[in-house]
């Protein structure tokens, strides 16, 4: 039997304005991590706001460990690499679709905080976006929750690179959420890492790939291994012995629900250990390993699109359609982990191509100083499962950042007012691929 639900009448409150800048960013992500930093470059007085205490977002707060092929990605997120690289925190793999790698997620925590330091950007760590000051067609701030409590940040422009869209959200932006029809999205996993591996024995095994997909199946049919996955994705990292495992799947959640993820948490902790005794068990190379990280929040893939001027499609990344207004590119390909169970839908754009992401997809519908630089751009399900991996999505965070530095300098009331060939012709200077 369902109750009814109860409300508590908050008070109002008067709020201290603890802080004014050109640009606010929300989410220090690899979206939010490019917007910021380039924003500050191009002479905005920016501040970036994370509710964790570190940045990289699903780099760091989600273990995420690998990053996918990025041949059409340089600007910032080449920088990244180089700093990753420089700390030996890096190693670079590649498959036929180009150069990715895999990083220590320490060192980049130390990495990315330099980088942002460096830029000028002024950081808040532990600061929860929860609210936002609407005017008009304007966001004029946010409010943001620590252990102070309630406070006001105000800015001439807003970024949302929370992923989730939260901001946008807030402002009382259109947003959807899930595939056409039944609104599911793709599952969550747990990420974790671990040590003590045997890597020339695992290497050696690994090369007959199907052996291990076999044996993972044998399992899951003897009822030894439950994650509703089709086989053991795991990579290595930097460290000797140090392997991370993209493995564990939670399905039918929703990531900005707060019963969900807390479920998810629990659910991806316990996949984990069953993961890991089943390679200790059957896998060469792992009769030593432990489980020495997991995530410290369950990795989400999919939430809230943003609606914005343009919806990217399935057939803009397959027919690598080509857009006036482009400020990032990329070929990854349509990638969906199956929302419900088993099984992984890959459709590849043609090899050697790339797509390209319009500045329109950026602006948030309805907002004049609101632009999204995420995950969670103007895009379909479909479109959304290409365009999320990490170096595009720093890229699309560089031009948004960009942008939001021009429109400042240029006193324009609105980013629908920024000309595009001229942000395109900054992103090129400072080092973008567009
Ligand atoms: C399990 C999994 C595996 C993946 N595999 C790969 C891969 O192998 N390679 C690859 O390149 N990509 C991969 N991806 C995709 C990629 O990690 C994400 O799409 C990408 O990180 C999105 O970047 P973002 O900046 O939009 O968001 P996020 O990385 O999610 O960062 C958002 C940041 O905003 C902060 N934030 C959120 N809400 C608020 C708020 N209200 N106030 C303040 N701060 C807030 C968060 O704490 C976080 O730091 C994977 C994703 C997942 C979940």
């Amino acid at each position: 039997m369902s109750s009814s639900p109860r409300f508590y009448e908050e008070p109002s409150k008067r709020l201290p304005v603890i802080a004014e800048c050109d640009v606010l960013v929300i989410g220090g992500g690899p979206g939010g991590i490019g917007a910021a930093v380039a924003a500050a470059r191009n002479g905005a007085k920016t501040i970036l706001v994370e509710r964790f205490g570190s940045f990289g977002g699903t780099w760091t707060a989600g273990l995420l460990s690998a990053i996918m092929p990025y041949p059409f990605v340089t600007g910032i997120f080449l920088e990244v690499v180089q700093r990753w690289s420089n700390a030996g925190g890096w190693n670079t793999w590649g498959d036929k679709y180009g150069a990715g790698g895999s990083y220590d997620s320490e060192a980049a925590k130390v990495v990315l905080d330099q980088l942002i330091v460096e830029a000028g950007v002024t950081p808040f760590f532990f600061a929860h976006a929860t609210a936002v000051i609407r005017e008009g067609n304007r966001v004029t701030g946010v409010i943001i929750e620590s252990k102070e409590g309630r406070q006001v940040i105000l800015a001439k422009m807003i970024i949302d690179s929370s992923g989730d869209g939260d901001v946008s959200a807030l402002a009382g932006v259109p947003v959807e959420q899930g595939r056409a029809g039944d609104g599911a999205v793709q599952p969550m996993t747990m990420i974790f890492k671990m040590t003590g591996v045997d890597d020339e024995a695992l290497e050696a095994y690994r090369k007959t790939d199907l052996q291990l997909t076999g044996e993972w199946q044998a399992a899951k049919a003897r009822g030894e291994v439950t994650v509703p996955r089709e086989d053991v994705l795991l990579g290595r990292n930097p460290r000797a012995g140090e392997w991370n495992f993209n493995t564990t799947r939670i399905v039918n959640k929703d990531g900005t629900k707060l019963r969900d993820v807390t479920d998810a948490m629990i659910e991806g902790r316990r996949q984990v250990f069953e993961v890991a005794a089943f390679l200790r068990k059957r896998i060469p190379g792992f009769q030593n390993a432990v489980v020495s990280e997991t995530a410290p929040h369950i990795g989400v893939r999919e939430t809230r699109r943003v609606r914005c001027d343009y919806t990217i499609t399935a057939d803009d990344i397959m027919n690598v359609t080509p857009v006036d207004d482009c400020i990032a590119r990329g070929n990854w390909f349509i990638d969906i982990h199956s929302p419900t169970g088993d099984g992984t839908e890959r459709r590849h754009p043609p090899e050697g191509s790339w797509y390209e992401i319009p500045y329109r997809s950026l602006r948030a519908h309805g907002v004049d100083n609101l632009l999204v630089a995420s995950r969670c751009i103007d895009s379909t399900h479909e479109a959304h499962a290409a365009i999320r991996i990490t170096p595009q999505v720093m890229a699309i965070g560089q031009a948004a950042g960009t942008a939001a530095a021009l429109c400042v300098k240029q006193s324009l009331q609105s980013t629908r007012q920024l000309d595009a060939t001229s942000l395109r012709e900054t992103l090129r200077s400072q080092g973008a691929f567009v």
